[in-house]
């Protein structure tokens, strides 16, 4: 099947398929659109079952992309890649030189950082390659760059903040009930802010050690994977997985509050209405998630510096605000309000 004949297809600009053999690589870099710049977007190294489901994921991540970066004010387009990972062969140095050498071929219309499955150290070895990287470890401790992980824990907090003003009309976070799906790089960030803050925090992990452990040291509770999207709290924050609200899982909601890290929280745009139905209160993820990409985009534009990327982080909270107020006023969900400010940034509105 051709690219243009899936469902997540979008007038992408381009959908490029690389293999070599040598290095076992099979890649897939998806270009979305350059409206505002070069295609920006992390590289995802999964273990896909079938390979269109790997298209598919470029392409959905693509154009998440584009709207992500758009709506964070960064002059850059919206791309990803995806690497097919073969267990049997491994993430080896050749196969990141050669994915490096698909990223050069286009040259500067698509920028690589890290995702799931890719680390910055991995970024170094892409590096070596191609130019067209970012998310690089820093070289001073002022620069922007590097691991994208706190930056997007920093904007999630923010977010869950200006959703709490909004929602429960409260501007201290001091014993705020906030249940943390999955406390990963993210989702560990975010609790650890808010803990600073006096917030009680619930935490949950496939890792369940990992959940515990950090509920131990921040002074919260740690409950089972498969309760935290119903626990009786004022926010759940989903900072592990995508597609995890569905008409099952809204239905079963016991928090007047959304906002979490985790990329393409809904599982189909449909659940964007049953949340606003519900009157819950829903942080688009993009927006809210875009610390990350704010950092390694400034630091792969140079423009600025960590003071920069923090100023930057801190509008996050604003753009939110503008989603929400229009999505009252219109009474749509603010997942279709927000698509279509990014739609209207991109030139496809
Ligand atoms: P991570 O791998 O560091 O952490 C994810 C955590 O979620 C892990 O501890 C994992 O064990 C846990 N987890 C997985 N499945 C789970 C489940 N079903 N229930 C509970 N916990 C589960 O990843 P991360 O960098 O923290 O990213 C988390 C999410 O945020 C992902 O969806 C990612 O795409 C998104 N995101 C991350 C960044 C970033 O800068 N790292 C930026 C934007 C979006």
């Amino acid at each position: 099947m051709a690219p243009w004949e899936y469902p997540d297809f979008d007038e992408h600009e381009g959908v490029h398929f690389f293999r070599d053999a040598a290095s076992g690589l099979s890649a897939i870099i998806a270009v979305h659109s350059t409206a505002l710049g070069a295609a920006a977007g992390g590289c995802r190294y999964w273990t896909y079952a079938r390979s269109d489901e790997a298209i598919t994921d470029a392409l959905r991540l693509s154009r998440g992309m584009s709207y992500k970066n758009a709506m964070a004010g960064l002059p850059m387009g919206g791309g990803k890649a995806v690497i097919l990972a073969d267990p049997a062969r491994g993430k080896t140095p050749e196969l990141l030189a050669a994915f490096g050498k698909a990223v050069d071929s286009l040259g500067g219309r698509y920028i690589t950082a890290e995702d799931v499955g890719i680390s910055d150290a991995d970024m170094v070895q892409i590096s070596k390659f191609t130019k067209h990287v970012s998310g690089l470890p820093v070289a001073g401790a002022g620069d922007a760059g590097g691991d994208p992980g706190p930056f997007t824990a920093m904007g999630v907090y923010l977010g869950v903040k200006a959703a709490v003003r909004r929602a429960l009309k409260r501007d201290d976070m001091a014993g705020v009930h906030v249940a943390i799906q999955g406390v990963g790089s993210v989702g560990g960030g975010l609790a650890r802010l808010l803990a600073k803050d006096g917030a009680k925090l619930t935490l949950a992990d496939v890792n369940a050690d990992r959940a515990k452990a950090l509920a131990a040291d921040l002074g919260g509770e740690a409950v089972p994977a498969d309760a935290i999207l119903t626990v009786e709290a004022d926010v759940v924050s989903p900072c592990a997985l995508g597609a995890i609200l569905t008409a099952e899982s809204i239905a079963a909601l016991k928090a007047p509050i959304v906002a979490g890290g985790a990329n393409n929280q809904l599982a189909t745009p449909e659940d964007g209405w049953r949340l606003h139905a519900r009157g819950i209160t829903y942080a688009p993820d993009y927006v809210i998630n875009a610390g990350g990409i704010i950092n390694v985009g400034l630091e792969y534009l140079g423009h600025g510096d960590r003071a920069e990327v923090e100023k930057r982080i801190a509008e996050i909270p604003g753009r939110l605000d503008k989603v929400w107020e229009e999505s009252a006023s219109i009474s749509e969900p603010s997942s279709i309000v927000a698509d279509r400010m990014a739609q209207r940034l991109i030139g496809r509105g």
